[in-house]
C-alpha cells in the first residue's frame, strides 16, 4: 500500500486543491442565454431544456428480419403451408391479414394488422403453387412464438418520454435520438465566450521564427496551442489574443479589452512570485485577484480573480495558469474544466478514476499531491513517465493519464493507485 510519511503532510499555506476547486466553483454561475441551432450543427453542445417525445419511437410494429408475417394461430405445427397474399417492402403499408396467408415482409416495414410474429425467411421454403391466387406458397419450418422479429411501436421511445436533459452534453448518439423524434433544431446554452492570452517575452510563434534563427533564451509558445485546443474542445468560442508581453500597461490594456465581450479571460504565464509577472498587479488594478498556491504538482500558482468591464457592465472572471506547460495542462484539467463545465450547465463532477497497479516505484514523498503522468501497459498496470518534470510536454503526449499521489505518499510497485485518464477530461 501507499506509504503515508507523517512529516510530510500538505505544507501549511498551500491550499488543498479540493478547497481551490470548491472555492473556484462558487463563482461559475451558469450561463442562461440559450440559443436555437440545427441538430446537424449540436454536436458538443449542451442542452437548455429537456427533450419530450411528441411520438412513440418506432412509430409503429415493424419487423425486425426479412421474411414472412404469419399469424401464429395459423403455424402450429412445422411444415404448415401459407398463402403468400403480400408484399410489404420497409415505408409501405400492408392490408389486413386473413387466416392462412403470409405477407412477404421486409426490414423495418410495417406489420399488417392480423399478423403476430415474423417468421425470417431462412426458416421457410417457397413452394410453386399453381392453384394459388395471388402468389406463391410457403412452408414455414419452425413454429414462431407470439411478437418473435416484430419491433413495437414505442420500445425504443413512448409519446411523453423524456429522452434528454437539460444539461446533457449532445454526442452524436444524442443527435441521432433527437432527429428519430422528430426534431431539426435543438435549444441549446450559448457558448462561453473566453479570452486567451499568454504571457512572457520569450515566447515566439512557431511559423513566425525557424528554430536556427532563435534567439538565445526564446522558446515557441506550446500552450497557445493546447489551450486552445482544449477550449474548443470543450464547446467554448475562442477569442485567441496571442503573446502579450511583460509590460505592466500592455497586460492592462489586454486585460480590459478582454474583459469585454467575454465571460472567461484565461492566460498562462506570470502568476508565480517573480517580478516579471505582472499579470496579478495588472488583474488587480482592474478587479479582483485571488491568488493560490495550491498543494498539487504540478501547478502549484493558480490565480482566480474577476475584471470589472467600463460602465458598470458586470465583470469578467480572470484565471491565471502557470506558465510551464504540463502545469498549464494539467491546471487546465483540473480546475479550469470543472469552471466552464459549471457555467455551460453541466454538473461538474469529478473525473472517473479507476485503481490500477502501479508497476514503478515513486519512493519519495512530496508535500504536494501529485499528478504524475503514467500510461496503461499490456499487462493491465501503468508505467511511469521517467521525467515528471513540469517543462516536459512530452511526459503528457506519452502518457494516456494522470495518477492521483497523495501529498506525502511513496509509490512501491504493485501499489493500487487513482489512474485518471486523459481521455475522461477531454470529454
Ligand atoms: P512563468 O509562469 O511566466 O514564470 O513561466 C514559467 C515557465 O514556463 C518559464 O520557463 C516560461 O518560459 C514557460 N512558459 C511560459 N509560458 C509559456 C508558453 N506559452 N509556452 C511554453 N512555455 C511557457
Ligand atoms: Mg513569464
Amino acid at each position: 500500500m501507499t506509504q503515508p510519511i507523517a512529516s510530510a503532510a500538505a505544507r501549511p499555506g498551500l491550499m488543498g486543491l479540493e478547497d481551490a476547486l470548491s472555492q473556484l466553483l462558487v463563482h461559475a454561475l451558469p450561463l442562461q442565454d440559450m440559443e436555437t441551432v440545427p441538430t446537424f450543427d449540436a454536436d458538443g453542445r449542451v442542452l437548455a431544456h429537456d427533450v419530450v417525445s411528441a411520438m412513440h419511437v418506432p412509430p409503429q410494429d415493424n419487423s425486425s428480419m426479412d421474411g414472412y408475417a404469419v399469424r401464429c394461430a395459423d403455424v402450429g405445427f412445422v411444415g404448415a403451408a401459407l398463402r403468400v397474399t403480400q408484399r410489404i417492402p420497409a415505408g409501405q403499408q400492408g392490408t389486413v391479414l386473413k387466416p392462412g396467408e403470409a405477407a412477404r415482409i421486409f426490414t423495418g416495414a410495417s406489420i399488417p394488422s392480423g399478423a403476430d410474429a415474423v417468421v425470417m425467411q431462412e426458416d421457410t421454403q417457397v413452394v410453386s403453387d399453381a392453384d394459388a391466387v395471388g402468389g406463391s406458397q410457403i412452408l414455414v419450418q419452425v413454429v414462431p412464438q407470439t411478437g418473435q422479429w416484430i419491433r413495437r411501436s414505442g420500445e425504443d421511445v413512448s409519446r411523453g418520454d423524456i429522452v434528454l436533459k437539460r444539461g446533457d452534453r449532445l454526442l452524436p448518439a444524442s443527435l441521432g435520438l433527437a432527429a428519430s423524434i422528430g426534431l431539426s433544431q435543438l435549444q441549446v446554452y450559448r457558448k462561453p465566450r473566453v479570452a486567451l492570452f499568454s504571457t512572457g517575452d520569450e515566447l515566439v510563434m512557431p511559423g513566425d521564427v525557424a528554430p536556427e534563427d532563435m534567439k538565445p533564451g526564446a522558446i515557441y509558445n506550446s500552450n497557445r496551442f493546447f489551450l486552445r485546443a482544449l477550449l474548443h474542445r470543450l464547446g467554448c468560442e475562442v477569442s485567441d489574443l496571442g503573446i502579450v508581453s511583460d509590460r505592466r500597461d500592455l497586460t492592462v490594456a489586454a486585460l480590459k479589452g478582454a474583459a469585454e465581450g467575454h465571460d472567461l479571460i484565461l492566460t498562462s504565464g506570470g502568476v508565480s512570485v517573480g517580478e516579471e509577472d505582472h499579470v496579478k498587479p495588472a488583474v488587480q488594478a482592474l478587479g479582483r485577484l485571488d491568488l493560490w498556491q495550491i498543494g498539487m504538482k504540478p501547478g502549484k500558482p493558480f490565480a482566480y480573480g474577476q475584471v470589472h468591464r467600463e460602465g458598470q457592465k458586470g465583470s469578467a472572471h480572470f484565471m491565471g495558469l502557470p506558465g510551464n506547460p504540463v502545469s498549464s495542462l494539467v491546471t487546465f484539467l483540473l480546475l479550469v474544466r470543472p469552471f466552464i463545465l459549471q457555467m455551460q450547465g453541466v454538473p461538474a463532477t469529478a473525473p472517473a478514476h479507476v485503481m490500477l497497479p502501479a508497476h514503478f516505484d515513486v519512493p519519495k514523498a512530496d508535500r504536494r499531491r501529485e499528478f504524475l503522468r503514467v500510461r496503461r501497459n499490456a499487462q493491465g498496470g501503468l508505467d511511469l513517465f521517467p521525467n515528471q518534470s513540469s517543462g516536459v510536454l512530452t511526459s503528457a503526449v506519452w502518457g494516456d493519464g494522470l495518477i492521483d499521489k497523495p501529498a506525502g505518499t511513496s509509490i512501491q510497485k504493485g501499489d493500487s493507485v487513482t489512474y485518471i485518464s486523459f481521455a475522461d477530461l477531454l470529454l
